[in-house]
């Protein structure tokens, strides 16, 4: 069996069994495999053993990818910084947009979101951890942000995102994922009907589950370690 088709399973495998754990049903998460720096050719493996949502942290790689593979039926993710320059193309070719961390961001994106597409799905960046190097919005200002672009048409807002600080221990872990938890149950209890919780990597993804990931973004458990750039 190719490697990417084995690693895919070994992957769906610990996403069932961290569901059962938590006493969700493995269907309740959904697994977007994370192909930055990669080929297209490794996508199409990955196609091939059943995945289709891929994500992406840099446009114009992506850009390529997508151009290639524009005879199979993927659903693109863009997970990656985002310069206000750059807001056209990502609302022209994605489905998801997860690392949105400002209004004005979100105002380019929704203007540049075409008509014939249905709306963008978005999910806010927030920075847990409270890195100052990171991106991704303050817990404390997330309310205000969400309210602004729930309001914002051609975007759906959808939920929340998370790149925690590396840490050891599951319990340090699922600490910082509880913190988004905490914050899309405040959103919801204010009404705005959120779905998704879009955290958990290689490393953490069973940590994510326990404390109610939707989409856990999965890159180097599937394809490999990233060659140091
Ligand atoms: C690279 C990346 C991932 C995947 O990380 P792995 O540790 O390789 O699984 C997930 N989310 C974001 C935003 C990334 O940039």
């Amino acid at each position: 069996m190719a490697i990417i088709e084995k690693s895919l399973q070994a992957i769906r495998k610990r996403i069932a069994q961290a569901a059962v754990n938590s006493g969700r049903v493995a269907e309740s998460v959904r697994l977007l495999a994370v192909s930055k720096t990669w080929p297209a050719g490794a996508l199409r493996e990955a196609y091939a053993a059943g995945q289709t949502a891929f994500g992406e942290s840099y446009l114009q790689e992506a850009l390529e990818k997508i151009t290639a593979l524009a005879d199979l039926p993927l659903e693109w993710h863009f997970i990656g910084p985002i310069q206000s320059n750059k807001t056209r193309p990502i609302a022209e070719n994605f489905a998801w947009v997860h690392s949105v961390d400002r209004v004005k961001i979100a105002e380019r994106l929704a203007l540049a979101r075409p008509e014939t597409l249905p709306p963008l799905n978005i999910c806010l960046q927030v920075n847990v951890s409270g890195e100052d190097s990171k991106s991704g919005v303050a817990p404390k200002d997330v309310a205000m942000l969400a309210r602004v672009i729930a309001g914002l048409s051609r975007l759906k807002l959808r939920g929340l995102m998370t790149i925690p600080r590396p840490t050891d221990g599951i319990a340090q872990q699922r600490a910082q994922f509880q913190v988004l938890r905490r914050l899309l149950d405040e959103l919801n209890a204010q009404g705005l009907g959120l779905d998704t919780l879009s955290m958990g990597m290689s490393d953490d993804l069973e940590a994510a589950i326990m404390e109610g990931a939707t989409i856990v973004r999965v890159g180097s458990a599937i394809f490999g370690n990233r060659k140091k750039t």
